[in-house]
């Protein structure tokens, strides 16, 4: 009796949590209006939302006709790459590149500037070192894309301030700094004929490749680590106090929307709990619903409350391997998720591995898998809808004019997104519910025109491709 009754409270939990991360469409409905409403507070004035809404001066978007050789280099993670990018004059499935990536050292990320750009310049050196005589023969120098993807307030296509460090880097003289001349003056040092003529972050580096492949690119999302994404907005709608009505008249937003917050969302005590703990509070909200860094630990605090409840697990670690924050990771989730077993056996290996107890019974195993589905399926949902919320600001959702449905889809654009990030790119349960959770919000004749496209790489050649399209307006 008292076995059954804690079984109960571990389905009350369960039931709770659903309820909790429930995203019927008209909430999600509600997601996408107030992505919307936030886009324009945030580009209307400065601070006026979460969503930072911030200028990246980039005007010109790559159109696949630029020729020459142009290089990139890419700092945003544990890992760094330089590469560099041949463009032949004609767009290309593939993008001809050689690219170099080695870690970052620990040190170098809480050292001194000097250090890190030293670091930089070096592998650059490096890098051209090896290159046949055609390449050291141009004299006119090197054009260089750096990526560097942490919070910068740009004051040109080439340069910007740093704003703050985040993934565990630390180096403070670096802030309010102007990142593209720190790197310039290593290279200089170094005596590097090269140039540093595009600073951008990694989702404008994606939609960079996006557009280079398809002209009809016209925002780019990420979802890996962190979450973040950016489109290309006509200037005269840009306020934020500036005036850029150049004849382009139109610049990419880089929107930073992992810090995106609405009342709207759904959010449970796990997730309150997860952020009071977090080194960020209040901060990168959106985030820490959707992106890699956190699905498996709303996982493990869900199961956690379950193995508080009642003695589901068996075994006598389990509550202190449990408590362990960001000890289910979310490739796990992943993993015991798409485990079409009938009997789970991919998930029974990765729980009695992680919590080190043998044999859990299949009804549990099946309860941690159906947590799981409710975390990534929350994620994945609300992920769309702020894709959808973009669309909608650029006109491009099919709510424009009071047409039939079926005029509608014969006006509506050929809209594509760019997406990069481990979670959409190698997730196919996450990706599948973000599909269908487009199409669910859009109907499916405008979701016909909306194409979700994955592109490889797009930080660093992004940034490598943008060299060479500046260099040819200039
Ligand atoms: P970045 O760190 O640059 O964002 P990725 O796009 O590769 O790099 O994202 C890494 C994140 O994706 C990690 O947080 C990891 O938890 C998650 N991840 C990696 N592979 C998978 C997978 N197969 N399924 C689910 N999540 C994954």
């Amino acid at each position: 009796v008292r076995r059954r009754r804690e079984w109960f409270r571990v389905l009350g939990v369960l039931k709770e949590f659903e309820q909790g991360c429930a995203t019927s469409i008209t909430k999600l409905r509600k997601v996408v209006d107030a992505m919307t409403t936030e886009m324009y507070a945030g580009l209307a004035t400065e601070g006026g939302s979460k969503l930072r809404m911030l200028l990246t001066f980039v005007e010109n978007l790559p159109t696949g006709n630029e020729k020459g050789i142009y290089y990139g280099i890419d700092l945003g993670g544990t890992n760094f790459r330089v590469l560099r990018v041949h463009l032949e004059g004609q767009r290309s499935t593939t993008l001809k590149h050689e690219v170099e990536r080695q870690p970052v050292p620990q040190h170098l990320m809480t050292g001194s500037s000097e250090e890190l750009f030293d670091f930089i310049a070096s592998a650059l050196e490096q890098f051209v070192s090896q290159e046949s005589n055609d390449y050291e023969s141009r004299d006119q120098g090197r054009e260089l894309g750096f990526t560097f993807s942490f919070p910068v307030k740009q004051t040109s296509v080439s340069s910007g301030l740093l704003i703050k460090w985040t993934k565990g880097f630390a180096i403070e003289d670096l802030v309010a700094k102007d990142v593209s001349e720190c790197l310039q003056r290593a290279l200089d040092k170094r005596g590097l004929n090269m140039r540093v003529s595009i600073l951008v972050n990694d989702t404008v580096g994606t939609l960079a490749v996006g557009r280079y492949h398809d002209e009809d690119t016209v925002a780019a999302v990420i979802i890996g680590t962190g979450t973040n994404a950016c489109y290309v907005e006509r200037t005269d709608v840009v306020v934020k106090g500036q005036c850029f009505r150049k004849p382009s008249g139109q610049m990419v937003i880089n929107m930073e929307w992992g810090n995106f917050w609405s009342l709207h969302l759904p959010r449970t005590t796990y997730d309150i709990d997860l952020d009071g703990e977090s080194p960020n509070p209040n901060e990168q909200g959106f985030e820490k619903l959707i992106s890699g860094m956190y699905l498996g630990e709303i996982v493990r605090r869900v199961i956690l409350r379950m193995a508080q409840e009642s003695d589901i697990f068996g075994g006598e670690n389990v509550l202190s391997k449990l408590s362990i924050p960001f000890i289910l990771r979310t490739p796990m989730i992943a993993a015991m998720l798409e485990d079409d077993t009938p009997d789970l056996i991919e998930a029974a290996r990765v729980l009695e591995e992680t919590l080190q107890v043998p044999e859990i019974p299949l009804k549990v195993r099946k309860l941690v898998v159906r947590v799981c589905d409710v975390v990534t399926g929350r994620a994945a949902r609300l992920a769309a809808a702020g894709i959808v919320g973009i669309l909608k600001k650029i006109g491009r959702d099919g709510t424009v004019g009071k047409v039939s449905i079926k005029m509608k889809s014969r006006q509506m654009r050929r809209t594509v997104i760019a997406i990069e990030g481990s979670l959409y790119t190698n997730y196919s349960r996450f990706r599948g519910y973000l599909q269908e959770a487009v199409v669910e919000i859009l109907g499916e004749d405008v979701a016909r025109n909306v194409i979700l496209r994955v592109t490889e790489d797009g930080s660093g050649i992004g940034a490598a491709l943008l060299a060479a399209r500046y260099a040819s307006v200039r």
